[in-house]
């Protein structure tokens, strides 16, 4: 339910012209207007949420009060969800026999992981189409851009830094905290986020949710298979939930 909503009547000159060349006449009183959101909030068109609302009200012309309909679709930039990206594990599966795993193209050259040849770059066009922003957080850390992004026909993308060896780090193995859950949180300042990896565990979601402001998705991929159709499905299922402002 929107309250203290309000339409503002930007006046334009007449006749304005529609796409297809024809005259629109502009009502000059706007005597009702009850609006109905028809379809959900949703990301799409760019960069922010869309939604189709449909006004049924009148307008005076001449004396008379004349029906009047239009939909407005309205688009507002929100800040897009980050998507923190491990690669071994997600993109690079290991724990299997070697044999299981196919090998694609190109092989790896002699100074990069041979484990390259496991990742399948069809991950590339399925990683893009999630509605976020690809940040590398990977202990591949640069090498993520040089080596993955070009198999994978993505950009070169942010890379989270990790930070120095600190005091709380006995503290957080200790209590099983993963050592990238707190320059994660650091990094997203408050920003809605998905993070996917192998070793997230029950205590960085609970401690995600204790610290963090906005939505967060710890999502654990299992690392003998790598990222599949159905995570997929999953991770792309939250992110287009409307909650993200
Ligand atoms: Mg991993």
């Amino acid at each position: 339910m929107f309250q203290d909503v309000s339409v503002e009547v930007t006046p334009r000159a007449e006749p304005e012209i529609d796409s297809q060349w024809r005259a629109m006449r502009v009502p000059r009183e706007v005597a009702a207007l009850d609006g109905t959101v028809d379809t959900p909030l949703r990301y799409g068109h760019g960069r922010g949420y869309v939604g189709a609302y449909s006004f049924e009200g009148s307008f005076r012309r001449g004396g008379l009060r004349r029906p009047l309909t239009c939909v407005f679709v309205t688009a507002a930039p929100k800040t897009l969800p980050l998507i923190y990206l491990d690669v071994d594990g997600p993109l690079i599966p290991f724990g299997l026999e070697p044999s299981h795993y196919p090998s694609f193209e190109p092989s790896p050259r002699d100074d990069e992981n041979p484990l390259l040849a496991r990742l399948d770059p069809a991950h590339g066009s399925r990683l893009r189409a999630l509605p976020g922003e690809l940040v590398w957080a990977t202990t591949w850390q640069h090498d993520a851009n040089d080596s993955l992004s070009p198999r994978l026909g993505l950009p070169r993308l942010p890379v989270v830094d990790w930070p120095e060896p600190s005091d709380s780090d006995e503290f957080d193995a200790r209590i099983g905290l993963h050592w990238k859950t707190r320059p994660l949180l650091d990094h997203a300042q408050g920003r809605p986020f998905a993070w996917i990896d192998d070793e997230i565990s029950g205590i960085d979601r609970d401690w995600v949710s204790g610290l963090h402001a906005g939505p967060a998705l710890l999502y654990r991929v299992d690392p003998r298979r790598g990222l599949t159709g159905d995570d997929y499905r999953e991770l792309d299922a939250w992110l287009w939930e409307p909650r993200h402002s």
